[in-house]
């Protein structure tokens, strides 16, 4: 079955309500395409003003991450209804950044996935090793653990539509970008859990992104990869790059 790329941009802390319309306007005619989903994934603050910014565009707007309760006595978070309210179609949860910054474990990444999927949004899910587990060789012991414990009691009809970024930590951000082999392998091994906790169909429907310093340079490589379907980007989704990114080929 041939999946649609989905190539998504992770905004971080960047870019003020003013700057992320500006960016868009610029970036929204180079990344005018049908034949890849893409995504951009900005500050909740940013939420707003983008999704007016793309109306009109091929551009999906995600959240950087969301709590999982309705609402109540959760100071500075943002819940599921608050993005639906709004249009948003996509969040990334468990990005290594909020797993290291924020307390993130994989069991709250459970509970926000499931969250997702019951309000109709779909999960980019992070999942990736440290410089250290790779040296040690537990590297998909690791991301089996983690892939396994964020799909518990999700169904197999939910994981089909979810998307998994592989985000090697000690590439994120820092200009080291995993070797081609080195991504394609891991996603492989993401693709065999899947289909080890549900099924074939379900593993050859849903969607694995590579994501570490990927740019207009690596990008044609990596996403030619027969278990990489796209990319999930940060630095370079900020540039006028993150248009050749998206038109690859
Ligand atoms: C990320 O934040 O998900 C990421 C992959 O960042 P960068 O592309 O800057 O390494």
């Amino acid at each position: 079955m041939a999946r649609k790329k989905i190539i998504a941009g992770n905004w971080k802390m960047n870019m003020t309500p003013s700057e992320a319309v500006e960016l868009v306007n610029t970036l929204k005619p180079l990344v005018a395409t049908e034949e890849s989903d893409v995504v951009f994934c900005v500050p909740a603050i940013d939420l707003i003003p983008v999704l007016e910014a793309c109306k009109g565009s091929n551009i999906q707007v995600g959240a950087e991450n969301m709590y999982f309760e309705e609402k109540g006595a959760f100071t500075g978070e943002i819940s599921p209804n608050m993005l639906t309210d709004i249009g948003v179609k996509y969040v990334i949860i468990g990005h290594s950044e909020r797993r290291e910054y924020f307390a993130e474990t994989d069991e709250t990444v459970n509970k926000k996935v499931l969250k997702a999927f019951e309000h109709g949004i779909t999960p980019i899910i992070c999942c990736g090793e440290t410089l250290t587990q790779r040296e040690q060789g537990v590297t998909m012991d690791f991301i089996r653990q983690q892939v396994k414990i964020a799909f518990l009691n999700v169904t197999a009809d939910q994981a089909k539509t979810a998307v998994i970024a592989y985000e090697p930590i000690w590439a994120i951000g820092t200009g080291k970008t995993a070797t081609t082999a080195q991504a394609q392998e891991v996603c492989a091994g993401i693709r065999q859990c899947i289909k080890e906790i549900y099924d074939e169909a379900t593993a050859d429907a849903i969607r694995i992104q590579y994501g570490g310093s990927v740019n207009a340079a690596t990008a044609p490589e990596l996403f030619a990869q027969p278990d990489i379907d796209g990319g999930l980007v940060g630095g370079a989704a900020l540039k006028p790059d993150f248009g050749k990114i998206v038109n690859y080929k």
